[in-house]
């Protein structure tokens, strides 16, 4: 049985690892915490992700745990469509939490080990004598900076996002646009609502949840009533706060040697096509589906690599291009048609 070591148990690191323990690798996961991140809000799975999944055997859980999405649509600030709602088949909304537990429990327990960071400047023996490698470590991959130096490092953006729930019933997916900013409204799994905001906005001190709401309220309190009344009734403790890193600069490959970069450490975009999550799955899968058909591990690396770099290096370029057009262009009142009669 080959071994193979893979570096991050995020999203992307434990699919690798459920698909290669089921087709017969011997795996550990190397995760630098003491404990798998479970923080975030809903993730919006699309339908190639969720037949993904299903194909590893988590298809009940996903079915018990999700719930479909009825509607995406995208408004302005004053609820004008801008996009008409569609509805999106087969896709669903999954707490990240959830997702992450169905994942975790597909893997034997031992498989998993927490606080064993891998070190900057020199892979760890695990990985040394690992048939294969797989950097799942995420948007600040110290895999990456190994394989292709500090230029490949991911860059701010200058936005700030907030996510949260509240107390309130919403269903689908509704995204409002204006001011240079966005909030988005979608339906809780457990029941609730989910939300997230975006502005242009310097770094700030982190965990101040109380200025996180005035701020909220005041950026985004005057605007239509579906989102001032969610800003009303945001849960306090729920509230997270960060800054919209991505990977500006395209890796040239994403394998080399026996290493194998997926997920955000080969591709970490802005979130503003909410396929961050979807396209690490597909990594993921891709890699496992190239290494059952090719006998080599550098041939299944080279396979991944023309499956996968390409197709998530123009979803990254449309991604960070929404984010521009929501974020940096210069937005001018619509005008109502209304006024003034
Ligand atoms: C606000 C926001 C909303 C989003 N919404 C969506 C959405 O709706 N749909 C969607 O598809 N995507 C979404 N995304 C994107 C998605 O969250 C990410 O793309 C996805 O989680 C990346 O998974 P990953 O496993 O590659 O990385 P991560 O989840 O970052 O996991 C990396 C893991 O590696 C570990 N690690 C790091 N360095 C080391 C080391 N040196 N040694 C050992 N372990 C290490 C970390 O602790 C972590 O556990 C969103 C992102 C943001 C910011």
């Amino acid at each position: 049985m080959s071994t193979a070591t893979v570096v991050g148990a995020g999203i992307a690191g434990l699919t690798a690892a459920v698909g290669l323990h089921r087709t017969g690798w011997s795996v550990r996961v190397l995760e630098q915490e003491p404990e798998v991140r479970t923080s975030g809000t809903a993730v919006l799975l699309h339908r190639a992700t969720v037949t993904g999944l299903e194909s590893l055997g988590l298809g009940a859980g996903i079915r018990a745990l999700a719930i479909p999405l009825t509607g995406l649509q995208v408004r302005t600030r004053t609820a004008l469509p801008i996009t008409p709602s569609r509805p999106r088949p087969g896709a669903v909304l999954i707490e990240r939490a959830d997702l992450v537990g169905l994942l975790r429990e597909s893997l034997p327990e031992p498989a998993l080990l927490l606080d064993h960071p891998v070190p900057a400047g020199g892979l760890p023996s695990a990985c040394v004598d690992a048939a294969l490698v797989v950097g799942a470590d995420g948007i600040h991959s110290t895999l990456r900076d190994e394989l292709f130096g500090s230029a490949y490092r991911a860059a701010a953006t200058g936005t700030t996002v907030w996510r949260g729930t509240a107390d309130l019933v919403t269903s689908g997916l509704t995204e409002y646009w204006g001011q240079r900013r966005r909030f988005g409204i979608s339906s809780r799994p457990s029941g609730g609502t989910n939300w997230y905001a975006t502005a242009v906005l310097p770094p700030s001190r982190p965990g101040a949840a109380r200025a996180d709401l005035e701020e909220l309220r005041s950026l985004f309190g005057h605007w239509d009533a579906a989102v001032a009344s969610t800003v009303a009734r945001i849960s306090e403790a729920s509230v997270l706060r960060h800054e919209i890193f991505h990977l500006a600069r395209r890796l040239p490959r994403y394998h080399l040697g026996n290493v194998a970069l997926i997920g955000d450490a080969a591709h970490a975009m802005t979130p503003d096509l909410g396929r961050g999550a979807n396209e690490a799955v597909l990594d993921a899968m891709s890699l496992v589906g190239n290494l059952e058909v090719h006998h080599r591990v550098d041939s299944a690396l080279a396979a991944y690599d023309r499956s996968r770099r390409r197709t998530t290096q123009r979803t990254a370029t449309g991604s960070a291009a929404v984010h521009t057009l929501i974020h940096r262009l210069p937005w001018q009142p619509i005008p109502n048609p209304c006024r003034g009669r």
